[in-house]
């Protein structure tokens, strides 16, 4: 089978040319109706048109990812949607419109092993990796089942994206492809909790403006313990060291997320402490109020004491922002994502 999903234009040109003698001319025309169109009715197109018997071949072999969208929801224009894999796993994904833009938030892997003490999805356990065509799936179904523009991209979703490094790379490679979604590295954020041997192998592939995101939420080993059980593996030292040797291009940043607890993360010292551990490489902090869901016992910090910590990182000379937390009431905000009930056992 050809699985479409999985494979950039040079590689569908690749199996034109073994499977059929055929080459660019056809795979383009085939990656351009699919991917830029929506469509799979590449038969009508003016390529295929004149080679009826490849059009019915390349109709028998073309393997299409058959997930699902099983269920929307929206709230001040976010929209979150669940989609059902072909196993009947079920991941979620965000839409979120903002200053013009729309971003999508993919998940890349069903559960999460690292167990995050305030996140839905950690409360889940693994279940299993996204592949690459279920990954490049939820982009296609943003912008064709949902007819939303994507102009972003980002893995905050269900999963730990550098836990399965190989197929986000290769969904990224995809969704790159000038000739189908044509989405730039650039416009393209992976988010970490800190998998430190995940950002060292992404930084030896080198990929030009790749944006890199790191969940600190601590500056400390004890409280990061408490917060995020791989921290253990993964000491903020040991972090510190690989966002030091990460290739960030001329200009560019790595952003570090800080989602803000209540009373645990949110002091005045935890923001000094912060701007310390955050010296010697470019950064931009972006603090996030958490979010409570179902049996979190976290609590979330008041408006006010947000802006208060925001004002205490700038003071440090952090460049930072605030980023505001919408579709709560659907479960849509950071951490919300997925919950006990779709399953998963293996934790950190
Ligand atoms: Fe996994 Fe991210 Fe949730 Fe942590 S915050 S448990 S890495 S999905």
């Amino acid at each position: 089978m050809l699985n479409l999903f999985a494979l950039t234009c040079e590689e569908v040109a690749g199996e034109m040319s073994r499977r059929y003698g055929k080459g660019m001319y056809h795979a383009a025309a085939l990656y351009r109706e699919i991917f830029k169109k929506g469509s799979t009715s590449f038969a009508k197109t003016t390529e295929f048109s004149r080679s009826h018997s490849l059009a019915v071949q390349l109709a028998g072999d073309l393997w299409l990812p058959s997930c699902r969208i099983i269920a929307t929801q929206e709230e001040e224009g976010v929209l979150k949607f669940a989609s059902a894999l072909a196993d009947d796993r079920i991941i979620e994904s965000v839409i979120i419109p903002a200053n013009g833009r729309t971003t999508l938030c993919v998940s890349s892997q069903v559960g999460c092993r690292m167990g995050c003490r305030f996140c839905a999805t950690g409360g889940m356990g693994y279940v299993r990796n996204l592949t690459v065509e279920e990954i490049v799936w939820q982009v296609h179904a943003a912008r064709f089942k949902l007819n939303r523009r994507v102009d972003n991209i980002v893995f905050m979703g269900m999963g730990e994206p550098l836990d399965n490094l190989a197929n986000v790379i290769r969904s990224v490679r995809v969704i790159g492809d000038q000739r189908g979604f044509d989405m730039a590295p650039s416009h393209i954020t992976v988010s970490t909790a800190g998998h430190a041997d995940g950002i060292r192998d992404l930084a030896a592939l080198n990929i030009r403006k790749l944006r890199l995101a790191v969940s600190l939420n601590a500056s400390n080993d004890e409280l990061r313990t408490r917060l995020m059980p791989i921290n253990r593996r993964y000491p903020l030292s040991r972090i510190k060291q690989e966002l030091l040797a990460f290739p960030v291009e001329k200009c560019g940043v790595i952003f570090i997320e800080y989602v803000l607890l209540k009373g645990i993360n949110d002091s005045r010292g935890d923001a000094i402490e912060l701007a310390r551990y955050l010296t010697g490489f470019p950064v931009r902090v972006n603090v996030i109020a958490f979010n409570p869901s179902g049996s979190n016992t976290y609590a979330a910090p008041g408006e006010e004491n947000v802006r208060r910590f925001c004002g205490w990182l700038a003071d440090e000379k952090l460049f930072v922002r605030l980023r505001r937390s919408r579709g709560q009431a659907i479960m849509a905000a950071c951490g919300q994502l997925g919950s006990a009930a779709l399953g998963g056992e293996e934790k950190l």
